[in-house]
């Protein structure tokens, strides 16, 4: 069985040999662990093996994880989907949001983003596969969206979130995160991330622009479906 030092060791290859096809540089891409049904304890042995920054979709599981780890200097990201009345405790207990598509919730996050804590860093999540997500704006209503949350004190928007539909097939991928990175450019603001690619795509999304992947299976194993918590 390997453990999960043995498996970032390989992910790491794996975001290296992309980098490297794409000619990028391997430290514009950054590796984003997501532990989302994951005990607190898998989460500390990955921060001994050097990890810094989590992912977790469901936000009572989080801030208990938060609370348990408090004794370590780890960077919390919001990736899953945010009902409005979540949106105090995920202003106050994360650096990050990469999940957000409509006006409201960045609102609510621009205002109850404490003083005392940096801006928090807000990704656009946006639909590129039609149909097949209910998550994330429409491309069309990406330009004004991005604007509008562009202009929002205690917030910076960075850039924008996708979870194409998933597929084996390499030129799919590749369409789809190529279409995020082209949206990105067409807006014309100063972003600088975009976060895409999980744990079976992230050769495709590094070579189209990826700045974070967000790998769970590839570093945690796979999650049981029976531990998967049901969306409070
Ligand atoms: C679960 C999840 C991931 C990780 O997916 P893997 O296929 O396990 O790597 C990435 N992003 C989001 C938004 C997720 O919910």
């Amino acid at each position: 069985m390997s453990t999960i030092a043995d498996n970032i060791t390989q992910v790491s290859s794996r975001i290296h040999a992309a980098a490297q096809a794409a000619h990028r540089d391997e430290h514009s891409v950054q590796l984003l662990a997501v532990s989302k049904t994951k005990p607190a304890e898998a989460l500390r042995e990955a921060h001994a093996a050097g990890i810094r920054d989590f992912g977790e979709n469901y936000l009572q599981e989080a801030l208990g994880k938060q609370l348990e780890l408090a004794d370590l200097p780890l960077i919390w990201h919001f990736i899953g989907p945010i009902q409005s009345n979540k949106t105090r405790a995920i202003a106050e207990h994360f650096a990050w949001v990469h999940s957000v598509d409509r006006l409201k919730i960045a609102q609510r996050l621009s205002e109850q983003r404490p003083s005392d804590l940096p801006p928090l860093n807000i990704c656009i999540q946006v639909n590129v596969s039609g149909e097949a997500s209910k998550s994330g704006c429409t491309p069309e209503d990406l330009p004004a969206l991005a604007q509008a949350i562009s202009q929002l004190p205690r917030i910076r928007l960075r850039g924008l979130m996708a979870i194409p539909e998933p597929t084996e097939n390499r030129a799919d991928q590749d369409a789809a995160f190529a279409a995020v990175q082209q949206l990105q450019a067409s807006l014309n603001l100063p972003l600088d991330t975009l976060s895409m690619g999980m744990s079976h795509d992230l050769e495709s999304a590094i070579a189209m622009g990826a700045t974070w992947v967000r790998i769970g299976t590839a570093l945690f194993g796979a999650r049981g479906s029976q531990q998967t918590p049901s969306q409070p």
